[in-house]
């Protein structure tokens, strides 16, 4: 639960990222995009201006072919200079009507005269003669300048973009053709090079004899003209929002349009008009949103492919957490010692040994019945064990405290008593401790080191080292304490009558014997050979002889397998003042030994030595 927890943490987290980064990268892209926006109409308008231009050279270029092709003619050279109107027109007129064919817009083919006269109209061959120059600026134009020109220019048969080519005799200039064609030819040449629509406007000071005309689209000081009826509403919509020419973006059912105005200039250079470009564009908002739907899509793409991801390397991840775990688990309770690990209040895990030398089957089991395994902990007789608390200390932070002691503690299960070493190593992190606390049994080498393997009781090691912590505390404690020492009489003559194994059943027995009679706060050990020593802490000297005659007379009453009869001899002191330990021990040793020369089977005390 809290894995799965952490895990949604960690997917959320992630989302909120993407979808954070996504959010900053399509707000940037929006505010980017109108600039890209700015830019793509600047080169959107160059394009168009350069295919505009590229579009009025190529006609320009197209139609001087034509009329220098016509010229070529020897015939029709001859019929223009003898100003023979009629075999022009009968050799023209073939070729003008496939230039018609060829080319529908094609409205004007005139011959001009050097003189300024009109020679031959094609399209209008009845008449002719009249001063065209004087009403014609580039006709006049070219007269002067002997070059060729082209540009919009009203004439008879309206506003037509005009290519006028001189006629050249020798190096002599002789006249010009032209030829007048209608806008829709450009706009439909725009159209098929760059798929936008177009249409002219032609300021209302070059309209000349046209400028009244109302059919004319007005917008500002500029008509329209030729503007394909499929284009009027949209102009209408144009004009309106825009009362004067401007470029513009325009929105007209439901679609965008861009509409971007390029200078038309005449033969002189003039800025006479303008052609104006429509071409669709997505809407600004539809765009954005489409960049927020497309940045949404990846987004959410990235989302599900790295939440995948992450889920599949989480779950990859714990399964390893969960195998490492059962891994330490198993390397736990491959241990014969048991293994605890706590947070100093409560256990936080345990080994198999551990629950098994309590008798329970989980950690769970454990809990419910006991806060610490220190419950279990036992004062010891002789020796310090650890405790749940020692000087106000919890066990675990006493060991931690005292590292130079070697801890022990004590257990009693089901009347077994165990000693364990108790090492602790302590782990941190962050806030938390954790403690590892290995148990290690030492009774097997405690009892062998500090027991007389014969008899069970205390050997001689073990009775020197409590002996003078025992001295100490009873002068701390001003208690008195006893010592009796006593010795199987005539020992050797047991052994030499039945047997070794005899004498070995005897002093075990005498041990055992010995060990019941006296408290458990008193000491009973093998001095050594047939001889014991028994020292009775906060006991009197009267107390102790006392103790030692019911001893003697136990011994004396107790009916023996095979020798049937034992005594003993006791000597029996207790510590005098300024005494030391030593001297303690060799009094009672010497007044056992008077004992002895007194005829064994009694005891003798110092009472001239009370403490
Ligand atoms: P006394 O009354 O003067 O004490 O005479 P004793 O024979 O008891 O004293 P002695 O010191 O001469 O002999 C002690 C004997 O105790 C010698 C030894 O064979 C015997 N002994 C010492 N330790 C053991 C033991 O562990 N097992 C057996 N069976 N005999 C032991
Ligand atoms: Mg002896
Ligand atoms: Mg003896």
């Amino acid at each position: 639960m809290i894995k799965n927890n952490l895990k949604t943490k960690i997917l959320l987290t992630l989302s909120s990222v993407i979808f954070g980064v996504a959010m900053i990268v399509t707000m940037y892209n929006i505010i980017h995009d109108k600039e890209q926006n700015d830019i793509r109409m600047k080169e959107a308008y160059e394009s168009v201006r350069l295919n505009y231009e590229e579009t009025i050279h190529e006609t320009v270029r197209f139609y001087a072919a034509r009329a220098n092709a016509n010229m070529q003619s020897p015939d029709v050279l001859n019929a223009f200079i003898s100003r023979d109107h009629d075999k022009l027109y009968a050799l023209i007129l073939p070729r003008w009507k496939v230039m018609q064919a060829e080319n529908p817009s094609l409205s004007v083919m005139q011959f001009h005269n050097a003189d300024g006269t009109s020679l031959l109209r094609m399209h209008q061959p009845a008449v002719y003669g009249d001063l065209i120059a004087a009403k014609r600026g580039m006709v006049a134009y070219i007269h002067k300048y002997h070059q060729t020109i082209f540009g919009f220019e009203e004439g008879r048969q309206g506003l037509a973009f005009r290519v006028l080519v001189p006629i050249v005799n020798g190096n002599v200039y002789v006249g010009a053709v032209e030829f007048g064609i209608s806008a829709p030819f450009l706009t439909e040449k725009i159209y098929r090079y760059t798929a936008y629509n177009s249409f002219f406007l032609v300021r209302q000071d070059f309209l000349g004899t046209f400028a009244h005309i109302d059919r004319y689209f007005q917008i500002g000081e500029y008509k329209a003209i030729d503007v394909s009826p499929k284009l009027l509403p949209l102009l209408r919509e144009y004009k309106s929002k825009h009362s004067v020419l401007e470029n513009s973006i325009l929105d007209h059912q439901h679609k965008t349009f861009a509409m971007t105005a390029v200078p038309v200039l005449n033969y002189l250079n003039q800025p006479m008009g303008a052609v104006m470009f429509i071409r669709e564009v997505p809407d600004f908002w539809s765009h954005v949103m489409q960049m927020i739907l497309a940045a949404a899509l990846i987004a959410l793409t990235l989302m599900i492919t790295l939440g995948l991801i992450v889920a599949r390397v989480y779950d990859e991840m714990t399964k390893k957490m969960n195998f490492q775990e059962m891994y330490n688990q198993t390397i736990l309770d491959a241990i014969p010692s048991p293994i605890i690990v706590t947070d100093g209040d409560q256990l936080v895990a345990a080994n198999q040994t551990f629950l098994e030398y309590l008798h329970y089957t989980s950690i769970e089991e454990f809990k419910r019945n006991h806060v610490c395994v220190c419950e279990y902990f036992e004062e010891g007789d002789t020796e310090d064990f650890l405790m749940p608390t020692l000087n106000d200390q919890r066990w675990t932070e006493y060991i931690i405290d005292h590292p130079l002691i070697h801890h022990k503690a004590k257990i009693t299960m089901e009347g077994k008593t165990t000693i364990f070493d108790v090492k602790l190593s302590v782990f941190r992190f962050k806030e938390e401790s954790r403690y590892v606390v290995i148990f290690t049994d030492i009774s097997s080498i405690q009892s062998i080191s500090v027991t007389d393997v014969l008899t069970g009781v205390a050997n001689r090691l073990h009775f020197t080292m409590v002996y003078e912590h025992i001295i100490n505390v009873t002068r701390r404690e001003e208690y008195s304490l006893g010592i009796i020492f006593f010795d199987i009489d005539h020992f050797k003559q047991i052994n030499d009558d039945y047997g070794h194994l005899t004498g070995d059943k005897i002093l075990k027995y005498i041990a055992a014997l010995v060990k019941q009679k006296i408290r458990k706060s008193d000491i009973v050990a093998r001095w050594g050979g047939e001889e014991f020593v028994v020292l009775l802490p906060n006991t009197s000297l009267e107390e102790t002889v006392l103790l030692a005659e019911n001893l003697r007379s136990a011994i004396e009453q107790e009916h023996f397998e095979v020798v049937d009869k034992i005594t003993c001899s006791f000597g029996v002191a207790a510590l005098g003042e300024n005494e030391s330990g030593e001297a303690l021990l060799k009094r009672a040793d010497d007044l056992m030994y008077e004992a002895k020369e007194r005829g064994r089977n009694r005891v003798i005390h110092a009472l001239s030595n009370p403490l």
